[in-house]
């Protein structure tokens, strides 16, 4: 193995990384609830091509149906709090965070103990009271200190400015940048854009392929403590 080479699998196998992946489910009542489309594969090949390199991975799933990667401890979770709580302790002993997890923005303001019931009078509206959902991301990188921080950005239209200042107010090493054709998807189009400046474009490729490319960036970028 190059010097190089040995180096860098050398970091590798000290590095310790939290990834989330896959959407939250936030209960209206005990059947139905509020989610999205994400398949939960980008955290999951993260999690998986950072493990290969010899790092010890939490992955914290949302509701998905994926094989937990080899070598990779896996925490699932249902709703954001619950992924809040879960990501908050692990970040406190790692070196890394990779949030590719599709949060809910909302949650039901209050979850009903019985079925939501059709209302008799024939009601043709209903409403649904919302309350905001923590942004863990943001919480977590608040305090991160030296540690790398990485999010996700899935956005339509003039994406990449929004996305430098979610970079920003987000306190955020690197954000990977989606448009919607990423949701559920085989391939996708990502750039990388940092906090240093950098933008790094990967167009049409699979989701494991730009797994690789950010597994190599946590581990040269991430400070080891
Ligand atoms: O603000 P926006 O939802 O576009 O930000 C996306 C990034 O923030 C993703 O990395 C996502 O995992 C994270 N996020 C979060 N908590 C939320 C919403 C988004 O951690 N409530």
């Amino acid at each position: 193995m190059s010097a190089p080479r040995a180096r860098a699998a050398k970091r590798a196998t000290r590095l310790s990384a939290v990834v989330t992946a896959g959407p939250t489910r936030e209960y209206v009542d005990p059947v139905r609830y509020l989610s999205n489309e994400s398949s939960g594969r980008m955290g999951f090949a993260i999690a998986s091509a950072l493990a290969r390199r010899g790092a010890r991975v939490t992955l914290i799933a949302g509701p998905v149906s994926l094989a937990t990667p080899s070598g990779v401890e896996r925490i699932d979770v249902t709703s954001a709090r619950d992924m809040h709580a879960a990501v908050a302790k692990a970040f406190r002993n790692a070196d890394a965070l990779v949030m590719s997890a599709a949060v809910a923005d909302w949650r039901p303001a209050r979850k009903l103990a019985g079925k939501w019931r059709k209302k008799d009078g024939g009601a043709k509206t209903a409403r649904l009271d919302l309350t905001r959902n923590p942004d863990i991301l943001a919480s977590v990188a608040r305090g991160k200190g030296e540690r790398l921080v990485v999010g996700f950005a899935l956005e339509t239209g003039d994406g990449e400015r929004r996305a430098q200042a979610k970079l920003r107010r987000k306190n955020l090493d690197y954000i990977v940048l989606n448009d919607e054709s990423a949701l559920n998807a085989i391939r996708s189009s990502a750039t990388i854009l940092g906090r240093d400046g950098s933008r790094q474009g990967l167009a049409r490729r699979s989701k494991e392929d730009i797994a690789e490319v950010l597994a190599e960036l946590v581990i040269d970028k991430a400070r080891l403590h």
